[in-house]
């Protein structure tokens, strides 16, 4: 598990990181003083930086400051480990607060409405599939179709009795006690484990930084294991015009390959019309925790990425990641649909 010092010194001050981040793009500097203030300057006056860091919940932890830094510093990470330094129970925000008494109440980071398990634990597959809190319990049509995916290409799968959250969305949050207990809890859960897949680009890299584990997101597993030879897809009902956003913790925490994937399968789909948006690979706002902690700046940025996918004429916004999904739904601008759900829809 991750638990030490993040160094970012040798900042140059090129300013990259800013002019990047979606954060200020939409709110301005006025209001979210961005990535070399939160990520390399705030570290040094730990543990007295108290207010001066009062806007840190706002990142979404997109990495893309990350990404354009020349200097390559992990301000990402320095962010979060500032988030757990002042983290302090009494002064949560409120929506922070409701995702730690969910975990505590459900082991949930959100309240469970799906009560339908799909698969039996019963017996133990070659492949463990992991849920994640919003697949399962937010958009059932994720965890369902990510089932009937791996079912119709013939793995054999199971899912672990009393599973609970992963703890991605402590470690954004900043309450690593919480994050603990709940990896302790899966560990023991897991046993027995063959390879993992999961739905959530958030859950796999969590389960990859902070369990030590090697999951695979669904892409990768049907991409690497199974094989394009073994996706049968249906004839063309209907021409669709099909968007792809590129999640954030798709291509910059587990890896740019994943999206190249996602295209290969779509460009095998009959009837699949691509266009391009620009800059896919831009923040919906749908991690960081900041959907919880500022909702507004979450909107604006799904609003954002909404915009330049209708700009291209998409009839379809697909995002291979949970969080994206939820986030943007929350707009009724235009369809978005979760890619596993989608390509669950078109299989043979
Ligand atoms: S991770 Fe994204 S939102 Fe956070 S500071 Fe960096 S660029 Fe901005
Ligand atoms: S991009 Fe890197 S080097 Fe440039 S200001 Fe940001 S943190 Fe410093």
């Amino acid at each position: 598990m991750k638990d030490h010092l993040i160094e970012t010194s040798g900042c140059i001050k090129c300013g990259a990181c800013i002019n990047e981040c979606p954060v200020i793009a939409t709110e301005g500097v006025q209001r979210f003083s961005g990535p070399r203030n939160l990520g390399v300057d705030a570290p040094r006056f730990l543990p007295d930086i108290g207010a001066t860091v009062d806007n840190i919940m706002m990142c979404t932890t997109c990495w893309r400051c990350e990404e354009v830094c020349p200097a390559n510093l992990p301000v990402p990470e320095a962010i979060l480990h500032v988030r757990r330094q002042i983290f302090s129970a009494p002064n949560m925000l409120h929506g922070h607060r409701r995702i730690a008494e969910n975990i505590d109440k459900y082991r949930r980071s959100v309240e469970p409405r799906n009560t339908h398990d799909q698969v039996s634990p019963r017996g133990k597959g070659e492949v463990m599939y992991f849920p994640g809190c919003i697949g399962k319990e937010r958009i059932p049509s994720i965890y369902e179709s990510s089932v009937g995916v791996l079912g119709k290409v013939g793995t054999d799968l199971w899912i672990p009795e009393g599973w609970v959250c992963c703890g991605a969305p402590l470690e954004k949050i900043g309450d690593w006690d919480r994050l603990r207990m709940l990896r302790e809890e899966n560990m023991t859960r897991f046993e027995g484990r063959g390879e993992i897949v999961t739905s959530c680009p958030g859950c796999t890299s969590h389960l990859i930084a902070h369990y030590n584990l090697e999951p695979l997101h669904t892409l990768e597993f049907l991409y690497e294991d199974i094989g394009m030879s073994r996706l049968r897809f249906k004839p063309n009902e209907r021409t669709i015009r099909v968007a792809l956003h590129h999640p954030c913790h798709l291509v910059r925490t587990i890896g740019p390959h994943v999206i190249d994937y996602a295209y290969s399968i779509l460009n095998e789909i009959p009837g699949v019309k691509l266009v391009e948006m620009e800059d896919p690979g831009a923040c919906c706002g749908g991690g960081g925790g900041v959907v919880a902690g500022y909702p507004d700046i979450a909107l604006n940025l799904a609003t954002e990425k909404m915009r330049k996918a209708r700009e291209v004429g998409a009839e379809l916004l697909l995002a291979p990641c949970p969080f994206c999904v939820l986030n943007l739904g929350r707009l009724d601008s235009l369809e978005i649909m979760e890619f596993i759900s989608f390509v669950n829809e078109r299989l043979e």
